[in-house]
């Protein structure tokens, strides 16, 4: 739920369907990935205080039972410490049930943090960081300008995991085409291995209107993945995927864009999602005729 009306869409997580949306920025301050157009309509600006705390009010009035807090837009950690303090603190002091704050973050943002900080946001509310990194692998980053490294990348999410903040990623089947498929899902792997999240969700690459990585599919220059090519990449990526024993990391592919759901945690639960995605590659193997708009916004 959200008391706005703010300009733009409003985007938030599946798992966020029952929190307070609370805009703090408008739009994403990057809003230039490839494969994305989520913000494409609106310019990103920092919201002043005072809209910030007339949402708060309207929350305080009608929803004070609200346990849940999710910051929008697109990446709320590009305000500066102080906002964000002053931001968490007035949540609490207005909404006292709010037990979890959380927030999609970018990853230059979250470098442009340091630990200290990012420990005083976690003590201060911020329980939950929502980051597509989306691959690991350096060519794949740059061909869809994701603006960050792998190395870049995967510090940024250490960070987060070592100030304490739960840390749910996201990786995007298929993002690297047919040319790069093995080399994204080997690079993503070891990336997901150094970070640790605590979940990670595999969502297929879906193409929409007005993004620059359709265009180029519609003209030839990124040929996609089949289904089977698709699953063929989750089971490449969740070979390679190494953590620790004790280690729980929630995994889910289960997404609209997937072609097929999996769920389990990892590494316990790796050995049957892999020969679960490796039945799916042979069924889907089978699809004699397999629409390459599936996956495409119409
Ligand atoms: S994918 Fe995320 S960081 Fe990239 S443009 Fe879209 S909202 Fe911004």
């Amino acid at each position: 739920m959200y008391f706005d009306n703010a300009e733009g869409p409003v985007f938030r997580p599946p798992s966020e369907a029952d929190s307070l949306i609370l805009r703090v920025t408008i739009g994403c301050s990057h809003n230039a990935c490839t494969y994305c157009n989520m913000y494409r309509s609106v310019s990103f600006r920092m919201r002043p205080q005072e809209e910030i705390d007339a949402q708060l009010q309207q929350a305080q009035r009608y929803a004070a039972h609200i346990h849940r807090v999710f910051l929008g837009d697109g990446n709320a950690l590009v305000l500066p410490m102080e906002r964000l303090l002053a931001i968490l603190a007035q949540i609490h002091a207005l909404l006292p049930k709010v037990r979890r704050v959380s927030c999609y973050a970018g990853p230059k943002d979250m470098l442009r943090k340091t630990p200290e900080e990012l420990i005083s946001l976690r003590q201060a509310g911020l329980k939950l960081v929502y980051y597509g990194m989306e691959s690991g692998d350096d060519a794949v980053l740059a061909h869809v300008n994701k603006g960050v490294t792998a190395a870049e990348s995967i510090e940024a999410g250490q960070r987060i995991v070592a100030a304490g903040i739960k840390l749910s990623m996201m990786v995007i089947l298929g993002l690297g085409g047919q040319e790069a498929s093995a080399r994204h899902a080997r690079n993503t792997a070891l990336a997901v291995s150094a970070i640790r999240p605590h979940m990670l969700s595999a969502l297929t690459l879906m193409m929409y209107r007005g993004s620059e990585l359709l265009e180029e599919f519609e003209s030839g220059r990124f040929p996609i993945l089949s289904p089977a090519g698709i699953m063929e990449e989750l089971h490449l990526l969740l070979q390679d995927i190494e953590l620790p024993p004790e280690h729980h990391c929630l995994f889910r592919s289960n997404h609209i864009s997937n072609y097929i759901n999996f769920a389990g945690t990892l590494p316990k639960d790796k050995e049957r999602l892999l020969s679960e995605s490796l039945a799916a590659k042979d069924k889907l193997a089978l699809l004699k005729n397999w629409d390459p708009y599936n996956n495409v916004e119409r």
